[in-house]
């Protein structure tokens, strides 16, 4: 049987079942989904492949899956470093973009973000920001796949003027792009203390009827908590518990905070949390109690946040620092082990985003969206594991091959096509436009 392609590499972790490492073991490609994942000495009885990419040193994985990031804030990296969330947000980052946004910025800022995440390894990603019609032109333009948030926020910007505003134009962008195989669409209410009580009641029902995942910033800091308790006397989970927002279609980003009965109520709820480790350390927010959550049975993804408050989008970095504050934060090293952690940064996702059935583990039928890490140079010597060492070791470095629904978009560390590389030429120099423009406006903030 003829086939796309003919993947071999060294190792293959499908992710399901989970802990199952596969070796002389091959990946076939057929119309953008995995056809067979079979022995290699069988793969090539069976299989004429169109292509075949031998991947001697190499091992194979899903592609990873980032569920939560401001992709277009790329533009704002290292615009407001040392600085709490409250002050943050109030002085650097809302004022910057009441200025600069615009249709043109998130387009400019999500090709950044598209190109540097697909180089990282990353396939997908979730977003919340503003023109999503911006971000899925980048998105598709650069053949990578995403979630995209129709966000609110209960504040005028150039993309909206209110809360319904915020709504009506972002399902306006659902209903036009809805069909796109490499798009899916969440409800992104920004934060329990930036949307009120109407919309987010509102964002409930609609999430059911078009049963669509809510991502929003949750339990970030202590005083997103203090002064909600002050306002309305109820915690914020409280407060989306009794507006009917706490099930299995959250994504809960951040989670910093949590009592042990918010852990089993998100637990028992089917909540999905987005830990973001590197941002939640930066922005000195704490660190989640992760440990506490897997023990409780919590579903875990992993995001890297906005590249204002990290400042990098890698995965990588999220999956080794995630392992290491498991441990470390609960004194128990048997937490997070490898296998566990590259789900959270995979399937996981993929189950947050309700795409668990086309994305997110190496098994026949699914979309071919496939990460592959050269672990073959002397810094990854000796290799008893390659998922110990895809979490511990290896970096983003270590990407050299990404497909995206079975289309080849890096091969040997380069963007593939035409198209991909004259973005990536293109977006150089749009970056370098906006930091003149933000230099010459903002030349105080920093
Ligand atoms: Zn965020």
């Amino acid at each position: 049987m003829q086939v796309d392609e003919l993947i071999l590499p060294r190792w293959i972790i499908p992710i399901e079942p989970q802990g199952l490492v596969l070796e002389d073991h091959a990946l076939a490609i057929q119309d953008g989904r995995i056809e067979a994942l079979l022995p290699t000495a069988e793969a090539r009885l069976r299989y004429r492949p169109l292509k075949e990419t031998v991947l001697a040193t190499h091992v194979l994985t899903p592609g990873l899956v980032n569920v939560h990031t401001h992709a277009a804030m790329t533009l704002l990296r290292g615009i407001g470093d040392d600085l709490p969330l409250h002050t943050w947000l109030r002085e650097r980052i809302w004022p910057i973009e009441q200025a600069l946004l615009s249709r043109e910025f998130v387009l400019d800022g999500t090709r950044l973000a598209c190109l540097e995440m697909m180089q990282g390894g990353v396939t997908c990603f979730s977003d919340m920001y503003f023109f999503p019609d911006a971000a899925a032109q980048a998105a598709l333009e650069l053949g990578m796949r995403a979630c995209l948030g129709i966000t609110v926020i209960d504040f005028p910007t150039a993309w909206a003027s209110d809360a319904d505003d915020y709504l009506q134009r972002g399902l306006a962008v659902r209903d036009a792009r809805r069909d796109d195989p490499l798009l899916s669409f969440c409800l992104a209410p920004h934060a329990p203390y930036t949307v009120g009580d109407a919309t987010l009641a509102q964002m409930a029902t609609l999430s059911e009827q078009l049963n669509i995942p809510v991502h929003i910033h949750l339990h970030e800091t202590e005083t997103e908590i203090s002064q909600e308790i002050a306002r309305s006397g109820q915690r914020p989970i409280e407060r989306l518990l009794s507006l009917g927002l706490v099930g299995p279609q959250l994504l809960a980003v951040h989670c910093v905070h949590l009592l042990p009965t918010e852990v089993e109520l998100f637990a028992e709820c089917g909540v999905s949390l987005a830990h973001c480790p590197s941002s939640n350390l930066k922005l000195g927010s704490g660190i989640a109690p992760i440990a506490r959550c897997l023990d409780a049975g919590v579903r875990i993804g992993l995001g890297t946040d906005g590249a204002a408050s990290n400042n990098r989008l890698d995965m990588m970095t999220e999956m080794r620092l995630a392992a290491l504050l498991a441990k470390g934060a609960s004194a128990r090293p048997e937490v997070f082990g490898a296998h566990e952690v590259l789900r959270a940064a995979t399937l996981n996702g993929a189950q947050a985003l309700g795409l668990e059935k086309r994305i997110g583990s190496l098994e026949v039928g699914k979309e071919a969206d496939l990460t592959a890490f050269d672990l073959g140079s002397l810094e990854c010597q000796p290799c008893f594991d390659p998922a110990s060492h895809l979490v511990f070791v290896a970096g983003r470095s270590h990407v050299t091959d990404v497909w995206i629904r079975g289309k080849s978009v890096v091969q040997m560390r380069q963007f593939v096509g035409e198209a991909v590389r004259q973005a990536a030429s293109e977006g150089a120099s749009a970056v370098s436009l906006w930091q003149n423009r933000m230099e010459l406006r903002f030349a105080s903030l920093r």
